[in-house]
């Protein structure tokens, strides 16, 4: 399920940038997206659209109420002010209800998924995947491996955090913070601005012990109020990520980790279609239920047992 869910947005997200960009190349087609930059400019508009003629994906991921749903809405209101057109999906790959399908959890961000220049999916309204929206916004919804699963799809992968630190970032696993271009302490606001700061020294010293993921981009720590309009930290959001994706554009490192992406997917998806295959065929699933129960009982070794279901399946490949 969680490999099939992964192929599945995967496979959107490709679509939709090959997409956008046949789209944007292909004369005399002036798409929504167009359309929307042609108004922009002849109402002056000084947001220019970002390169690559595709869309740019940034992961948001945090742990549940830190705010990611309110961020979202804020941040997906002012990138539509700005003139972009906005996608989001949720992802939750360790949900055992949906077996990791992808959310468009409507509910939770009510203005955005109202606007016509915001697509929150699945949304039965509006079946087109052909409007290209040039910045999605893949937010994920569950914990554990969905983290390393979005990283591996986005252009730039950005974690909320509480405004407290000290406990909360001895829990939070490292793996999580060698993944983060960027750290956005949420909830500066209010009461909890001094321990929004506090948070933000901490998290910035604490990503100095961190391996660096990228050459040309360090990763940064900014303060957020996701209630407070878009000058308080909002925007400063969108103008750090504006810098990674012009710093990883002009450096060439944004379309080599493109290729590394589709690469390993690309192996992914061999994975599945060939355990796809193994499932289908009887005498191998037959052969594994008894392999299983003697490996539960120890009496054959897993690396054996391995080697014998595969060995089965060859040879009904073979011989088919
Ligand atoms: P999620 O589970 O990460 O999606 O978190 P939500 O977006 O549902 O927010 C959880 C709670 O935090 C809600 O009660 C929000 O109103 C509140 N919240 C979110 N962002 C902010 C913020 O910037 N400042 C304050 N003070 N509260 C916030």
């Amino acid at each position: 399920h969680r490999v099939q869910a992964q192929l599945l947005l995967s496979k959107i997200l490709e679509r939709e940038s090959s997409l956008a960009s046949e789209q944007s190349t292909s004369p005399g087609n002036v798409t929504p997206l167009r359309q929307h930059q042609q108004q922009q400019e002849e109402q002056g508009g000084k947001e220019q659209p970002l390169r690559l003629g595709k869309s740019f994906r940034i992961g948001l991921s945090g742990p549940p109420g830190v705010g990611k749903s309110t961020f979202i809405e804020a941040f997906g209101m002012y990138l539509l002010s700005l003139g972009h057109r906005v996608s989001v999906l949720a992802v939750d790959p360790s949900s055992a209800r949906t077996g990791g399908s992808i959310l468009g959890d409507k509910t939770r961000m009510t203005e955005l998924s109202r606007d016509d220049r915001a697509y929150v999916r699945p949304s039965p309204s509006r079946g087109t995947l052909a409007a290209g929206y040039d910045i999605c916004l893949v937010e994920t919804v569950g914990v554990g491996q969905s983290e390393t699963m979005v990283a591996d799809i986005v252009d730039m992968f950005v974690l909320l955090v509480p405004p407290a630190g000290g406990d909360e970032l001895q829990g939070m696993k490292k793996g999580i913070m060698e993944l983060s271009d960027l750290v956005i302490v949420n909830k500066s606001d209010g009461a909890l601005v001094d321990s929004a700061r506090h948070a933000q020294i901490e998290y910035t010293s604490a990503l100095k012990f961190v391996r660096a993921v990228s050459t040309h981009w360090k990763p940064r720590v900014i303060r957020v109020s996701s209630m407070g309009g878009p000058e308080v930290g909002i925007e400063k959001a969108w103008t750090t990520m504006k810098e990674y994706f012009d710093v990883m554009e002009s450096s060439g490192e944004l379309q080599q980790k493109r290729g590394n992406q589709r690469k390993i997917w690309m192996w992914r998806q061999v994975s599945s279609e060939l355990m796809d295959l193994l499932n289908e065929d009887e005498n191998v699933r037959e052969m594994a239920n008894r392999l299983e129960t003697k490996v539960l009982q120890n009496e054959v070794m897993s690396g054996a047992a391995a080697h014998q279901i595969v060995e089965r399946f060859m040879k009904g490949m073979a011989s088919s």
